[in-house]
Order: C-alpha cells, then structure tokens, then sequence
C-alpha cells in the first residue's frame, strides 16, 4: 500500500468507537496489514502517535522508543499494563515498569528496540528543534 493511501486509511480507522462495519470492511484489513508490514506506513503510524502524545521523537534513540514513551506520558501510571517502558526525569533514567501498583521499574542502560547506549538521550529540546517535529 502506498504510503497517500494509507494516511487517508489511517483518517478514517482513527476515529473511535469504530463501528462494526469499519473494522469489518475489506480496506480495515488492508490497512493493518500494511501498518504490520509496511515499514514506510508503519513509521508514520508511529510519528502520528508520538506527535499527538506531544512528544518530540527526534529526542529519543528511535520511533520505537519514543512511541512506547507513549503511554507513559498520557494515561496514569499506576496499574496501566500498556506502559511497557518509563522514563524517570529526576534520574534521568529509563526503564521497565513494574506493574505492582506503583511507579517502580527497572532501569536499562541501553535500547531494547535499537540497542543504544541512553546516557545521551533525551537530547535536549534546543538540540532537535531545528528539525521537522
Ligand atoms: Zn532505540
């Protein structure tokens, strides 16, 4: 799928509750299927989310990261078992939640996504701002 075609897929799935006969019409599936196995689509995908969240991707390591940052920024901490990764501002750290009903995880020195070292990330906002975020 191309990538216009799904940007015009991805206004027209995106809006929620989506009724039964959106996720049933044959183009549903063709959009998740290229937003699984479209790189080009599925990385927009993501760009989408991390923008809407309001978080800079170009900050982090990878989409991969920023989007999972995701859930740590919008819904609560405590108990979401979507949150799959944190990042601890007073510490500078990142980490694994652990999902005990409190804001405790573990910390990780490198990207499980991309494998680099996060002591230089996020890069400061001054940094990036340049870009096209
Ligand atoms: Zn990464």
């Amino acid at each position: 799928m191309d990538l216009k075609t799904f940007k015009k897929l991805y206004k027209r799935f995106n809006q929620f509750p989506l009724s039964k006969q959106e996720w049933e019409a044959p183009e549903y599936e063709k959009y998740q299927e290229a937003l699984h196995d479209d790189n080009d689509c599925g990385d927009w995908y993501l760009k989408q989310k991390i923008k809407e969240a309001g978080i800079h991707y170009k900050r982090f390591c990878c989409l991969s990261m920023a989007y999972r940052l995701v859930e740590d920024k919008l819904r609560n901490i405590e108990g979401n078992v979507d949150r799959i990764m944190t990042y601890n501002k007073g510490h500078k750290t990142f980490g694994i939640p652990i999902h005990d009903g409190g804001a405790s995880y573990i910390k990780i020195a490198y990207c499980p996504w991309c494998g680099k070292d996060l002591s230089g990330y996020p890069v400061p906002v001054a940094r990036c701002a340049s870009g096209s975020v």
